[in-house]
């Protein structure tokens, strides 16, 4: 039998970046992963789909699995020959119960290797501006568990008070009276910052600073919950400097991007690195008009017979590139005609498979490329147009004035109606900053999946648009247009919604 092996992995403490590589390819190559609550659930996707998923950690009402049912059930599956990553959060040997996982391991014989995780205690207050040592301050830190006073085994107080480092206090959100008065009553001097960092390096996060006097009152009255660190000591007043991430544009906001899931990934990492969360709600996907291929076979069969190629999108390019490749060609085919793209995104896609277009008008609307081309058609010339079919017809009307042109509608758009969350219940909970609209269709879509009757909703929530084209569609479908791109790109539009938020 194949042989088991449990890698006892560290998540990070939030930021899906923090991931390490070595994580990263373990879980791409396991067969079941087990995973706690603290855990990004982002993870879970690098996962295999066929590969078995168990969580083991707090559900709503019930608690978490007892780690002897977890050990025994890493036991199981590794003897089993499974290959297995136990995927916790931050780093599993800090308050991670690793060490323990790991002797069970051990004393049944199944193999395992530990994959350490950036902590929450060093990487969760770096991104809350509090570096754990500073030259200036500190010259150690310590790490305690603020969950002990429970227990009759206490902490040994008079120590940590008299401790020049800084402390980091790990589940201690329920006992923050406790600590700051155990520490002043110990003799640490109760000017000394303090902070509270929930939800460190992830788009949730918060962060409240006072003094050791101060702190708990401040963090009740901000209501300061699990998941938190606890931060005492000089260190604290650096976050004033060298605060970087809750302080980015879109920190704290919630975008929902509205393109289709092929597009929808890129955007969305754009409002991420800008510190905003974002969800994707796909309202449109792009299908083959299966009718129109083999008009686009036997154009591509005579393709001498033309002088230009345009391609409208990327879709336009991916599509065309499926076709050429089932006729048994490849790029050279376009080597005797001149290439136009229309946009840098469709210039990028026709780039990559080695083709350097030879227009790319400056401006997104059919009437920059009709500007473009004028002045270098003549009768003679004739054009391959593969686009969609819901494009507008003023381009092919403009073009086919002057030469012969051959539309070819070989994609169009349709609703998509798969949807990963309920739309209408997160407007209702006033959990949507930013709703983004990059075309017309993708607000006609929208408009029919949310339902009509449900457009009130959107009162109090940024609409934005990506130009002229997409609002108008939005104002006749009763969507307010609360800003409108400059540039009509995704960072035009996401620097039009910067300026407005
Ligand atoms: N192994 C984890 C710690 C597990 S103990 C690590 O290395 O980070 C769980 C405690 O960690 C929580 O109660 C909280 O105090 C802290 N914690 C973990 N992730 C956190 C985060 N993103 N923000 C704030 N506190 C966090």
């Amino acid at each position: 039998m194949k042989k088991g092996i449990v890698y006892l992995a560290g998540g990070g403490c939030g930021d899906p970046g923090l991931l390490t590589v070595r994580a990263k390819e373990k879980l791409e190559n396991c067969d079941t992963v087990v995973y706690d609550a603290l855990v990004n659930p982002e993870f879970l996707d690098y996962v295999p789909e066929e590969a078995e998923r168990i969580y083991v950690g707090k559900r709503a009402k019930s608690h978490a699995l007892p780690q002897p049912d977890i050990n025994k059930l890493l036991v199981k599956l590794g003897s089993e020959g499974r290959n297995v990553v136990r995927l916790k959060g931050g780093d599993p040997y800090v308050f991670g119960r690793g060490g323990e996982e790991g002797e069970a391991l051990y004393d049944a014989g199944v193999a395992f290797e530990v994959i350490p995780g950036i902590t929450s205690v060093i990487g969760g207050l770096a991104y809350a501006g509090i570096p754990i040592t500073h030259r200036d301050c500190v010259a150690s830190f310590q790490v305690v568990t603020g969950h002990r006073q429970d227990d009759a085994e206490d902490l040994d107080w008079p120590v940590l008070a008299a401790s020049k480092g800084t402390i980091v206090f790990l589940m201690g959100m329920k006992n923050l009276g406790r600590i700051t008065q155990n520490l002043m009553a110990n003799g640490m001097d109760p000017e000394k910052p303090a902070a509270v960092v929930y939800r460190a390096s992830d788009p949730r996060q918060r962060v409240v600073t006072g003094t050791l006097r101060t702190i708990e009152a401040i963090a009740t009255e901000a209501k300061m919950t699990a998941p938190s660190l606890i931060v005492v000591g000089d260190v604290v007043t650096k976050r004033e400097k060298l605060r970087f991430f809750d302080n980015k544009p879109f920190f704290g906001k919630h975008f929902v991007v509205t393109r289709s899931r092929a597009q929808a990934s890129s955007t969305m990492a754009k409002i991420r690195e800008l510190g905003g969360s974002a969800l994707m709600y796909p309202t449109i996907k792009i299908e083959l008009v299966a009718s129109e291929v083999d008009k686009l076979k036997t154009a591509i069969d005579h393709i001498g017979d033309y002088t230009h190629i345009i391609f409208t999108s990327v879709n336009g390019v991916n599509i065309f590139y499926d076709v050429l490749r089932q006729t048994g060609r490849d790029s050279r085919a376009l080597g005797g005609l001149y290439v136009t793209a229309i946009g840098k995104q469709t210039a990028k896609a026709l780039e990559e498979r080695g083709v350097m277009a030879d227009f790319v008008p400056k401006n997104y609307i059919g009437e920059a490329l009709i500007e473009t081309l004028r002045p270098i058609l003549t009768e003679k010339d004739a054009i391959l147009l593969p686009r969609s079919e819901n494009a507008r017809p003023v381009v092919a009307e403009a073009l086919s004035e002057i030469c012969r042109l051959d539309e070819i509608k070989i994609y169009r758009t349709v609703r998509e109606d798969a949807a990963d969350f309920d739309m209408k219940g997160l407007l209702e909970a006033r959990q949507v900053d930013v709703i983004t609209f990059t075309s017309s269709t993708t607000v006609k879509y929208f408009v029919e999946k949310l339902g009509a009757e449900n457009l009130d909703l959107l009162s109090g929530v940024m609409c934005a648009s990506i130009g002229p084209m997409t609002s108008q569609m939005m104002r006749e479908s009763g969507i307010p247009v609360s800003v409108e791109a400059e540039v009509y790109t995704i960072d035009g539009l996401l620097s039009a919604i910067e300026k407005n938020l």
